[in-house]
């Protein structure tokens, strides 16, 4: 039996899932109770399920299937590798040609000086390289007491040590802990937390938090300050206008190391290659993942600007790798997809029809009355669920119980949109199209309508 072509009932195979498959972020009890939804082919946008159930995939996966399912030329490109050379390491004096052309390729894409590429598996394991690389860059440049990174709380890096402790989410340090050296200033959420400023002000206020925390720490202590251009898990929390050029003017003054985590904003998401040119951020060293293969393998990286790297370049052996550094078959089938996404134009699709068509029709949900604010960039999108409007009020009792009602309407009308807290997010795969936006917009209206009737029917619609 061939369980992936041909496969057992829907039930059979949720009850292996349950007695054998661990999941990720998942409450295995909870889970186990009402069975996974077993997801069986992608073609696009589209998902199908083990039902046959034909599912709008407003979410690109995991913000990673930015060129769509089902690519064929992808698909050959693995094949083709694994036959030629299926595996090689980089570690000892070798390289391997998919490497060498995959980094030449990110180092053309990417802006400024950020022409050297250190290769992980992961997004989690590429920032995990980001806090030792800064921390060795400052050993050879004669500070070694300059340790500790910087971030944001409810920002999201990874769920790693390194990743989950430099992430901004309790619940992720309450399991297994924080890494030492790792500090956190609050994020620039206007809609939650901006109280009576406005959004300038506000993104200034947030801003200058990194100039008090690193007074505090001792500028000489600091490594490095690292932030998502817009925060992806977090919410979806496109910062003021006046948060990032401010943010960049402290990292200037104080000479401290800016790492942007581009692994959901790079490679288009925003309408640009890369988050940091829509915010006009200049990082030295960008963290990238997900859309550099769009999700078809498993492969992130750091981008290294040249005065980093030649400084770790200068201290000789850095006793760092992955055995799954620049693979093959990833990095040839990344390279296959950023071929798709210039060729194709994906890019301008994005900022030229994509975005602009689901701006209007996305800012027109904020007429809902569960809806407070509708905001997009690029193709990433973020609505707050809230009992009025006005005061911008959190509903009563436990944070995301709304959001969670909701996103259970979307999943039953095959529209897949996430919910974090109260806030509903999207991120659909970049090649999406005007049709597919209204199918889009469609079943996120009737699900919005759906949870406000039952919020209604259930008392629920009250402030806290
Ligand atoms: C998903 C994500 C990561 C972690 O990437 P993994 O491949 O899941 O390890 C890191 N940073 C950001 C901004 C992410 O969205």
């Amino acid at each position: 039996m061939n369980m992936i072509t041909n496969h057992l009932p829907t039930a059979e195979l949720q009850a292996l899932d349950a007695a054998h498959h661990m999941h990720p972020f998942t409450d295995a009890n909870g889970l186990a109770a009402k069975g996974a939804r077993v997801i069986t082919r992608g073609k696009g946008v589209w998902l199908t399920d083990s039902e046959g159930n034909q599912i709008i995939d407003g979410m690109a996966g995991l913000w990673c299937v930015n060129v769509g399912y089902g690519r064929k030329s992808l698909a050959e490109v693995a094949a083709r590798q694994m036959e030629e050379l299926a595996y090689y390491n980089t570690f000892f004096q070798t390289t391997h040609v998919p490497a060498i052309a995959l980094a030449a390729k990110i180092a053309e894409l990417a802006p400024g000086d950020l022409n050297h590429v250190f290769f992980a598996g992961s997004g989690s394991e590429a920032n995990d390289t980001n806090i030792r690389l800064v921390r060795r860059y400052w050993d050879i440049k004669g500070k070694p007491w300059r340790k500790t990174v910087i971030a944001r709380w409810n920002g999201y890096h990874g769920s790693t040590m390194g990743g989950g402790s430099l992430g901004g989410m309790k619940p992720i340090h309450a399991h297994g802990g924080k890494i030492e050296g790792i500090e956190h200033i609050d994020q620039p959420y206007w809609w939650g937390e901006g109280g009576d400023m406005t959004e300038d002000e506000f993104g200034l206020a947030r801003a200058r938090q990194l100039e008090e925390k690193i007074l505090q720490i001792g500028p000489d202590n600091v490594a490095a300050f690292i932030g998502e251009p817009v925060q992806g898990a977090g919410g979806v929390i496109i910062p003021p206008r006046t948060y990032w050029p401010e943010i960049q003017r402290i990292c200037d003054e104080y000479g401290i190391l800016l790492i942007a985590d581009e692994v959901i904003t790079g490679f288009g998401r925003t309408g640009n290659w890369f988050g940091s040119q829509t915010f006009g951020i200049r990082p030295h060293i960008m963290t990238i993942a997900k859309g550099l293969s769009s999700g078809y393998q498993p492969i992130g990286g750091s981008i290294v600007c040249d005065e980093v790297a030649r400084t770790v370049a200068e201290g000789g052996e850095f006793f760092h790798g992955y055995t799954y550094s620049g693979h093959p078959v990833a990095a040839a089938v990344a390279l296959e997809n950023l071929r798709i996404l210039q060729e194709e134009h994906i890019i301008e699709h994005v900022r030229d029809v994509a975005h602009p068509y689901l701006q209007e029709r996305w800012s027109a949900l904020a007429d809902h009355p569960l809806v407070g604010e509708a905001k997009l960039v690029g193709l990433m999108g973020s609505i707050a669920l809230t009992p009025n409007k006005a005061t911008r009020a959190k509903f009563a009792g436990e944070q995301g119980t709304v959001g969670f009602r909701c996103r259970e309407r979307c999943f039953a009308n095959n529209l897949i949109m996430r919910h974090v807290g109260d806030r509903m997010i999207i991120a659909p795969p970049l090649v999406i199209t005007p049709e597919e936006i209204d199918v889009l917009i469609a079943r996120a209206r009737t699900s919005l309508d759906e949870c406000y009737a039952g919020l209604k029917a259930d008392g629920l619609l009250v402030a806290a």
